[in-house]
């Protein structure tokens, strides 16, 4: 009898009844929940789309920020190297850059960024009926170092002491690795009827063109009359130095020479010596 009673127990499924209200609110949840599911996955997707797209704009913006900066800086450092001072006080090695020389002609070279400018003076000054030529362009250290000995012995054979002529010498041919002829961004140029390097240059008509026009094309003449104290240089009517366009039209406008330019506007960034 006991063990009829354990049998039936068993055969009983316990079967946890709730109430009817509370079963069919539990048929909507997992209803609900089934249509829910992918509305949810699909909103996931889209946020992760979103998230995906903005870190590209962001990295985008920030490369295209970073070309912008790189480019200005590149501008700066090339602007500093075209008014790169060289004179007595200012070595070549000062100005930190070595030139990246092209050819010009007649056996010349010149700094790549300057060659273009000095062509279309030239034939500027041509077309208007002048006959400019390029007496010097690029010089290596050598030739510097032999046309200022040269220099030296001349004025000693003209009777000068061996302790003078070197400092006399070196305000008509600079000292090699003080020459701006070093840096590639300066050119000597005379009247082909006139090629002699005195003040009688500046009388051709070469010249008075060259003059007067060369800071279009971003050229100064580099060492003006009466400014020797400054430059260190004696008047030069036939050096002309590129420094671009811009700073050669304020230098001309202003009427100072490159070490006055750069005291007025850039003597921290170019970190350049003075004569005391
Ligand atoms: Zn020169």
């Amino acid at each position: 009898m006991l063990q009829a009673q354990i049998m039936d127990a068993d055969f009983y499924p316990i079967v946890v009844d709730t109430h009817p209200a509370a079963r069919r609110a539990a048929s909507r949840r997992q209803a609900g929940s089934h249509r829910a599911a992918p509305a949810r996955a699909a909103a996931r997707s889209r946020a992760k789309l979103l998230f995906g797209l903005g870190a590209l704009l962001l990295c985008l913006a920030l490369l295209g920020l970073l070309g912008v900066r790189a480019a200005h800086w590149n501008e700066q450092r090339q602007q500093t190297q075209l008014l790169a001072l060289v004179n007595p006080w200012n070595s070549v090695e000062h100005a930190g850059f070595t030139p990246e020389l092209v050819d010009i002609g007649g056996g010349k070279q010149l700094d790549s960024r300057c060659a273009e400018a000095l062509g279309q003076m030239l034939a500027d000054c041509a077309a208007a009926g002048n006959e400019p030529v390029v007496a010097s362009a690029y010089r290596t250290r050598e030739t510097q170092e032999q046309l200022y000995q040269d220099k030296v012995r001349r004025l000693i054979d003209a009777g000068l002491s061996q302790e003078e002529a070197p400092s006399i010498a070196a305000m008509e041919v600079a000292r090699p690795g003080t020459s701006e002829h070093e840096l590639g961004l300066a050119v000597d140029l005379v009247d082909a009827a006139n090629q002699a390097l005195d003040q009688s240059q500046e009388r051709t008509s070469t010249q008075q063109w060259l003059m007067a026009n060369c800071w279009r094309y971003g050229f100064i003449l580099r060492y003006p009359n009466g400014r020797s104290g400054i430059t260190g240089i004696i008047y030069e009517p036939w050096h002309y130095r590129y420094v671009g366009p811009e700073a050669a039209g304020q230098i001309t406008q202003l009427g100072v020479t490159l070490e006055e330019y750069l005291s007025m506007f850039y003597s921290e960034e170019a970190n350049v010596v003075f004569e005391e």
